[in-house]
């Protein structure tokens, strides 16, 4: 199964991709942990990204197309993969097509995680006490939530084109939320 995970920062998309990933056994891509990783150990890539990801920006386009399509060439990836945090613009979705028509493995399933924004704020407050993200300050969070309305949503648009994109409520449990995405993932598969 090839999943694109959408939602505003703060929707819940890394905690249910962690679920899915274990409930499909196919690996979780998170872009996000992928760049804090490289920020952490210091490697080009952390050093050129750190600034942008303290501000709440995005890292270039050319340079998550190049990190995608090295992580997507990596073996754990034939069975299937779910994508978190990537793509977030327009071009990067229209760059991952092309690359996954070149691999024969198409994106299958798009499913978008629709929560309020009074929410989204709180949920990440409440992440900020608890995992300490440099990211997760007031006034990046607002950038972020900027940038995620002007350049990441129209991701959903591409995606419900191609007749693969699945609305899903991101509120309640955590466990509800899994289950009405397992059931999305279940329909659009058997449509
Ligand atoms: P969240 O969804 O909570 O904002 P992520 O962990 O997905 O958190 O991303 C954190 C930061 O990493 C983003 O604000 C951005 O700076 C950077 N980032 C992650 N994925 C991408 C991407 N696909 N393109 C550009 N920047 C990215």
């Amino acid at each position: 199964m090839r999943i694109v995970l959408l939602g505003a920062p703060g929707s819940g998309k890394g905690t249910q991709a962690a679920l899915l990933k274990d409930h499909f056994s196919i690996p979780h891509i998170s872009t996000g942990a992928l760049l804090r990783e490289a920020v952490a150990d210091a490697t080009p890539l952390g050093l050129q990204a750190k600034e942008l990801l303290d501000r709440g920006e995005l890292v270039p386009d050319d340079v998550m197309v190049n990190l995608i399509r090295e992580r997507l060439g990596q073996d754990d990836v034939r069975d299937g993969f779910i994508l978190d945090g990537y793509p977030r613009t327009l071009a990067q979705a229209e760059a991952l097509d092309t690359l996954l028509t070149e691999l024969g493995q198409p994106v299958e399933e798009a499913v978008l995680i629709e929560v309020d924004g009074n929410q989204v704020v709180e949920r990440i407050a409440k992440r900020a006490a608890e995992e300490g993200r440099s990211d997760d300050t007031e006034d990046v969070v607002r950038k972020r939530l900027q940038i995620y309305e002007e350049q990441t949503a129209p991701v959903a648009g591409h995606y419900a084109e191609l007749g693969l994109l699945t609305r899903v409520l991101g509120e309640g449990t955590i466990e509800e939320v899994l289950e009405r995405i397992k059931g999305a993932l279940l329909l659009g598969a058997a449509g």
